[in-house]
């Protein structure tokens, strides 16, 4: 089922925003190499760009950003979805490739609400222990299934753990354009202390260009979400996507997105 997802959308995807650029024979190492990732790279549109790591974002405007790694997951996203459409309230996913694959439809539909997407790596590894070669393939194959699958590419890169060398990082930012994005408050989700106290780790932790990490695949994550909105909300603080709090305008409230057809020429030079 997957494979015939990925082959429809392949053909589909191919021709509506690879406007003519070979899609990937991967039937073929040198082909494969030669062809590099059939996917524009994230381009440098933005004087922000440059930025090799971020914990918080400097600002005065009262925002915050809400992350949730892990994703997409097949029950607990749908259900995160819901909520924060209930609240009109934009966050960041910072999903696994080779859950995406499975789970694409979801992928859908966090991009058809105006959601950004982030890249997670493919397979959750300590990216700290891995070489050049294989820490670029964790990247770029997640790269490559999100564009594959929603037509857009994730600027910024969370690792997993929040393993990742200083050289890796700037490695990352200097080939891929893709900053590293860490968090500022740690609601420890996954040591599952329950709904309330995670809600209340994101209230107190939202001031100016705070980053909030936390996990879609915890229901009790889930459940606190609609608690930390009304909270982080009273607080007077906007909750936005990780770009926006950037400044940028890749994945911006009203869902601007630089990857979407005719966008062609901002892919070269
Ligand atoms: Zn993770």
């Amino acid at each position: 089922m997957t494979h015939i997802n990925r082959r429809a959308l392949l053909s589909g995807m191919g021709a509506l925003c690879l406007s003519g650029t070979a899609v990937l024979n991967t039937s073929s190492r040198a082909a494969a190499q030669t062809a590099a990732i059939p996917m524009p790279p994230v381009p440098r549109l933005t004087r922000a760009h440059g930025l090799v790591s971020v914990h918080a974002v400097q600002t005065t405007r009262p925002q915050v950003a809400l992350t949730f790694d892990d994703g997409p997951h097949p029950t607990h996203t749908p259900v995160l979805l819901d909520i924060l459409a209930r609240y009109n309230v934009k966050a960041t996913f910072y999903v696994i490739g080779s859950m995406v694959r499975r789970y694409p439809e979801i992928l859908h539909r966090i991009v058809a609400e105006g959601h950004e997407v982030g890249n997670h790596t493919w397979t959750h590894p300590t990216l700290s222990r891995l070489g050049h070669g294989g820490f670029l393939r964790e990247i770029d194959r997640t790269q490559e299934i999100v564009w594959r699958t929603v037509g857009v590419l994730p600027v910024t890169m969370r690792p997993p753990y929040g393993a990742i060398t200083g050289r890796q990082s700037h490695m990352l930012a200097g080939e891929r354009n893709i900053p590293t994005v860490m968090w500022s408050v740690d609601t420890s989700d996954w040591r599952r202390p329950g709904s309330h106290v995670v809600a209340d780790r994101m209230i107190r932790g939202a001031r100016p260009g705070a980053v909030i990490l936390a996990h879609d695949i915890h229901g009790p994550t889930v459940r606190a979400v609609p608690q930390a909105i009304e909270g982080i909300l009273a607080r007077g603080m906007e909750l936005t996507t990780m770009s926006e709090l950037l400044g940028w305008q890749h994945w911006g409230p009203r869902g601007l997105r630089y990857v979407r057809q005719g966008a062609a020429d901002n892919w070269r030079g």
